[in-house]
């Protein structure tokens, strides 16, 4: 009542301050504004003496029950977090949990005890262990199904001031992901070390037998230096490959910008393969439309993409004797490569695996059509890179058709 009464008065206030302006010879506009000012300035003074008129005639607020799960803050703040949370009692029994811990574990009737859906005894210790002492713990925890996943589940006491009861909370972090990348990582050394070992142990078994019972027969040696000429080849073909993923994992991000007519580069890949393909008396057969296809790539990344690609199928399509290049620009629709051959066939449990660093439907085979089993994740390296997607189809016997869509 006190604030309404000053208000009016600061009005009227402002009124007459306008008034005097206006009878004192100021512009009427002036005498507008002074008062428009005023007004706002009233305004203004009332706002910020709020809080401590309502803290005149409304009693100090009870303290909220912040500890309250259920409440809507908390509901709130949880149902933001994308960890899956729980908040238990100091009972174990569960009190909320966020939307993404209904996504991971399904959706758990508040009342629960937390064991009633966790059964994992490290999960239980850790909890109960918490429960007991208010200090946090962690531990790494598996579960099975629906599928195969690793969690770093913490658990920490809430401090909430004027709660009315002790709550923690318990939260999972998914770690898959994490593992299955250092696994892949660890796996890569392992077989880069092991492809680099075994020429490395050929090439010192024979510098001993040329050192010691060869020492003094001039043709085995000269049969030996051929096939450690053979592997250090081998050795050098696997680092250039190594070396090429590294550099090609360093700009993945970067989106080539150039644009690069695939006609003349499939042109210059099928004259660099003439020599293998003659070898092997396979004939690479071009069928590509009138004008450019173009795209935006790295030449040189795309060349080592369809030299891959075709000298497999010369490689591996041999028995076929006819590999066949379709280069396709439909309008409105995507531009495709495929290369096709009428060997063989790669059966249907090995396709998905093919871009897999050191993958090979069969080592010996690979080897001994010099391969080091990087091709093809060279090839998935610059297509990603390029936005372009791999697609093979195989039928056995038949043959095997890469498409390369842009
Ligand atoms: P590699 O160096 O062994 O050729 P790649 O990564 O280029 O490695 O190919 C992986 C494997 O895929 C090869 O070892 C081979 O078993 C299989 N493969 C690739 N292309 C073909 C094809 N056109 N026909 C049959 N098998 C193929």
């Amino acid at each position: 009542m006190r604030r309404a009464v000053s208000g009016w008065a600061y009005l009227v206030a402002a009124a007459l301050v306008s008034l005097a302006a206006y009878l004192s010879g100021a512009e009427p506009a002036f005498a507008a504004i002074l008062f428009g000012l005023s007004v706002v300035a009233i305004l203004l003074r009332n706002g910020a003496d709020q809080p401590v008129a309502r803290s005149e005639t409304t009693p100090a607020p009870a303290p909220v029950e912040k500890a309250d799960a259920s409440g809507p803050v908390i509901s709130a703040v949880l149902g933001a977090i994308e960890l899956p949370v729980f908040v238990l009692g100091r009972d174990a029994v569960l009190r909320e949990q966020n939307r993404a811990a209904e996504k991971a574990f399904g959706a758990l009737e508040p009342g629960l005890h937390i064991s009633a859906r966790f059964r994992s005894p490290s999960v239980l210790d850790m909890v109960r262990e918490t429960i007991a002492t208010d200090e946090p713990n962690q531990i790494e925890h598996s579960e099975r199904l629906p599928s195969e996943r690793v969690y770093i589940v913490r658990i920490a006491p809430l401090h909430i001031e004027g709660a009315r009861e002790d709550l923690f909370l318990l939260s999972f972090k998914d770690i898959s992901e994490l593992r299955r990348i250092d696994r892949m990582r660890s796996d890569f050394v392992a077989n880069a070390s092991h492809e680099l070992r075994t020429p490395l142990a050929s090439l010192r078994g024979f510098i001993e037998t040329m050192q010691g019972p060869a020492r003094a027969d001039p043709k085995a040696q000269e049969r030996f230096l051929a096939i450690m000429l053979d592997q250090a080849n081998r050795m050098s073909r696997l680092v250039d490959d190594l070396l090429s993923l590294s550099r090609l994992e360093l700009k993945a991000h970067i989106a080539p910008d150039q644009m690069v007519d695939l006609v003349p580069v499939i042109g210059h890949v099928r004259d660099s393969l003439a020599p293998l393909a003659s070898d092997l008396e396979v004939e690479i057969r071009l069928h590509v439309p009138d004008g450019k296809v173009e795209v935006l790539g790295d030449r040189d990344e795309l060349v080592q993409v369809f030299e891959n690609l075709i000298e497999n199928a010369c490689k591996y399509g041999q028995e076929g004797k006819v590999v066949d290049v379709y280069v396709r620009n439909p309008a409105g629709g995507s531009v495709e490569v495929s290369i096709v051959d009428h060997g063989p066939g790669i059966p249907a449990e090995h396709v998905p695996r093919l871009t897999e660093r050191f993958y090979r439907v069969s080592v010996t085979d690979s080897r001994s059509k010099k391969g080091t089993g990087l091709g093809l994740a060279i090839v998935k390296h610059i297509l990603t890179r390029h936005r372009a997607r791999l697609i093979v189809r195989s039928e056995i016997d038949q043959g095997t058709e890469f498409t390369v869509r842009f």
